[in-house]
């Protein structure tokens, strides 16, 4: 059995390695290392897929999120909305821009912000809400926008997890995450679904005003060479990624497939069982698994991870500390917030391996040996 990975980025790269090869020769021998024509192509190409009418590439999924609240001009002391239960990208950079982050509970079963949580929250100071579509499924876009105009608040989807996903409307039509809100941002890390051979990221926008000044705002506030109206950063996408990303792209929807292929698996090997709840589906979204995320109740997670760790087989805790309890915020006096949700998940999820490369055998001897765990 070839050895399980969280993540196998090198058998998906074997499989496209001469087109990728080739293409990245051509970026050395155009050496245009920075502001290839490729960025540009790419940025095309993913406006295309998504249906969004402006994306702008940068550096990385975190500065992605910056950079939509600078560009929205949020000011310090500002209210942002935010799940405690993300990664931390997501809330970190409400911080550095001075920003008060909001924390708020998910629900249970999706793991997405709980709209009925942000009503609650809402208060005078609020400028924005982030939602995060957590492990590749969306957050109830419907209902956070309805939210969002009622009060006059600004959305910014944190769509590093859900490239490709699918969000479907009350009347049937549909949108891809990322395109719903004001602003999207994504990250091209490469174990995300659509990854770079680095670091990478961008913004999505239907709002031609705003895709101005995140363009701005990405290249050091200029709106002109060496005219800068205002204070931004660099945040750059370079050539040799988009020229990868641009391959990738094209197989996107079959890496989905792949992935829902194992999580079905998964799904079946597990179901009605009764310590397992395995990822809930929901009716308005299609999901895309960035994570296969299993809650565990009356076993223990962290034997299950240590078990699972003997016989090789990787799993991970995505997230063991919800925001609120991170360091980092304790200034904002948010540790002491009950968040009962929030903390039961951090307690409960565990994810196990899931990615473009899995085969029969692999998903076969890891639901043998999470069921052998669970039946002890
Ligand atoms: C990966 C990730 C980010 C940040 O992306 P980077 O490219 O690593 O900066 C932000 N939010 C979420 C939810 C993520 O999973």
């Amino acid at each position: 059995m070839r050895p399980i990975q969280m993540v196998d980025t090198h058998t998906q790269y074997h499989k496209i390695k001469s087109e990728v090869d080739n293409a990245v020769i051509d970026v050395m021998e155009s050496s245009a290392f920075i502001n290839g024509k490729p960025v540009q192509e790419f940025a095309i190409s993913l406006s295309n897929y998504l249906g969004a009418k402006y994306t702008i590439p940068c550096a990385n999924g975190t500065d992605a999120l910056q950079i939509a609240m600078m560009a929205l001009g949020l000011q310090p002391g500002d209210e942002v909305i935010t799940p405690s239960f993300t990664y931390i990208a997501t809330t970190e950079v409400i911080a550095l821009l001075k920003l008060t982050p909001v924390f708020v509970e998910v629900d249970p079963k999706t793991f997405c912000i709980d709209p009925a949580a942000i009503e609650k929250a809402i208060t005078p100071k609020t400028k924005a809400i982030v939602p995060v579509h957590l492990y590749g499924q969306a957050a109830p876009m419907g209902a956070i926008m309805d939210i969002a105009a009622k009060h006059k608040i600004f959305v910014i989807e944190d769509n590093a997890q859900a490239i490709g996903c699918d969000y479907f409307f009350k009347d049937g039509s549909k949108k891809k995450t990322g395109t719903i809100g004001h602003i999207g941002t994504t990250s091209f890390y490469p174990s995300k679904n659509l990854g770079a051979f680095g670091d990478g990221g961008a913004i999505f926008t239907n709002d031609e005003t705003l895709a101005i000044k995140l363009k701005m705002m990405a290249n050091h506030g200029q709106s002109k060479k060496y005219y800068h109206d205002v204070v931004g950063c660099n945040s750059r996408l370079d050539t040799m990624q988009a020229v990868i990303l641009n391959i990738k792209l094209k197989h996107l929807d079959a890496y989905a497939a792949s992935r829902r292929k194992a999580a079905d698996f998964y799904d079946q090997a597990f179901a009605s069982h009764p310590k397992i709840t395995t990822p809930f589906r929901a009716q308005y979204s299609n999901h895309v698994f960035h994570q296969y995320t299993l809650i565990l109740d009356g076993a223990d997670r962290d034997e299950l991870n240590n078990f699972l760790s003997e016989k090789k087989i990787p799993s991970m805790i995505y997230y063991p500390v919800p925001g609120h309890k991170q360091k980092m915020f304790a200034h904002f006096n948010v540790a002491s917030q009950t968040m009962p949700v929030t903390d039961w998940l951090t307690e409960r999820v565990i994810s196990l391996p899931i990615h473009t490369e899995l085969d029969m055998e692999q998903l076969n001897y890891i639901t043998g040996h999470v069921l052998e765990f669970v039946n002890k």
